[in-house]
């Protein structure tokens, strides 16, 4: 299918591009990599009557070590950030999140803040966000305020992000001693997007989880953080034990959702078979424990 018809803009700064939205007004959208928006312009799922172009930005696409973060900027593609070794030394999840997120020639176009601002519910990219405190960086005519995952994400497809500002960058906590992380996920085929996948970090000492942060994709019309989950290992011994009580206490952090209420949240775009909730609740809860399983070993927990 062709896409409707629109207006292209190029924009030449960050701030001539967030001028660009304020001018052209509701109806305009940013375009990144364009890997989920020209599906969707394609399939009428979206209508816009301009398209911002952020992609010859000069210096936008960094991957910068900043003190104790990590700051990647609105254009540095996915596979930039994937076979960066300052990703995979500084912010081991976001590396192996990345890796998973459908096939090279996707991630050579598609950009790590793309995906974060498209707010997919079954997306790798905005679940390790959440689980990492990521914070983006909003910038519009008005000026610039940071707004941190957890309050970024507020529905399927829907962010904080107001339709006027752009995501100049998101930037990530590097990993601190004694911690580690990892990324699980089940899809159907390598490359799709998971059925449920679960992010995690956590830090260990002397044996002891002293921080810990889970999110899980694929249950719910945005990526959820598992406070509940991380209650029981927080201050506990870092064993398979608590591990397994961690993971089962998945589904009691998660809303059930009447499935085909699910469906419509996360199947535009993914072209992913309807599964019901309590499915996916259980894939969340076996990823959770791999990743945990995983992360605490990579912590020098379990030995
Ligand atoms: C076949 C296929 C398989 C895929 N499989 C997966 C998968 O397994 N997992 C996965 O996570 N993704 C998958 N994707 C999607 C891919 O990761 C996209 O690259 C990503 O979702 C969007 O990034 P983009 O840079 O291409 O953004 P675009 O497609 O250009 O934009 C996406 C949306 O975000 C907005 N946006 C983008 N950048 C900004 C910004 N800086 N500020 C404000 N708004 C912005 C746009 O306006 C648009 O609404 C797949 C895509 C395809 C085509």
């Amino acid at each position: 299918m062709k896409p409707p018809p629109f207006s292209y803009h190029r924009g030449r700064t960050p701030e001539h591009a967030a001028g660009l939205l304020r001018e052209l007004g509701p109806g305009t959208r940013v375009l990144a990599g364009g890997q989920s928006l020209l599906p969707m312009l394609n399939l009428r799922l979206a209508e816009p009557a301009h398209l911002v172009d952020l992609g010859s930005i000069p210096d936008l696409g960094f991957i910068r070590h900043e003190g104790d973060r990590l700051v990647v900027g609105a254009t540095a593609c996915q596979s930039a950030v994937e076979h960066s070794a300052d990703v995979r030394s500084l912010v081991p999840l976001l590396a192996e999140a990345v890796e998973n997120v459908a096939h090279p020639p996707i991630r050579h176009r598609g950009t790590v803040v793309g995906s974060i601002a498209h707010a997919s519910a079954v997306a790798e990219l905005p679940c390790a966000a959440l689980a990492l405190d990521a914070r983006l960086t909003l910038l519009s005519a008005d000026g610039v305020r940071t707004v941190g995952a957890g309050e970024f994400f507020t529905g399927a497809f829907i962010t904080a992000a107001r339709p006027d500002e752009i995501v100049a960058q998101v930037d990530f906590p590097v990993a601190g001693p004694g911690t580690g992380q990892a990324w699980s996920e089940f899809s159907l085929r390598r490359g799709n997007f998971p059925v449920a996948g679960a992010a995690v970090s956590v830090t260990v000492a002397d044996g002891r989880v002293i921080d810990v942060a889970i999110a899980v994709c694929g249950v719910a019309d945005r990526p959820v953080r598992l406070h509940a989950a991380e209650d029981v290992l927080r201050g506990a011994t870092a064993d398979r034990e608590t591990i397994a009580m961690a993971a089962a206490a998945t589904v009691a952090g998660l809303e059930p959702r009447a499935d085909g209420d699910l469906a419509a949240h996360i199947l535009p775009v993914t072209s992913a078979p309807v599964l019901g909730w309590a499915y996916r609740a259980s894939v969340a809860t076996s990823q959770v424990r791999r990743a945990l399983t995983t992360a605490v070993t990579r912590a020098g927990g379990i030995r």
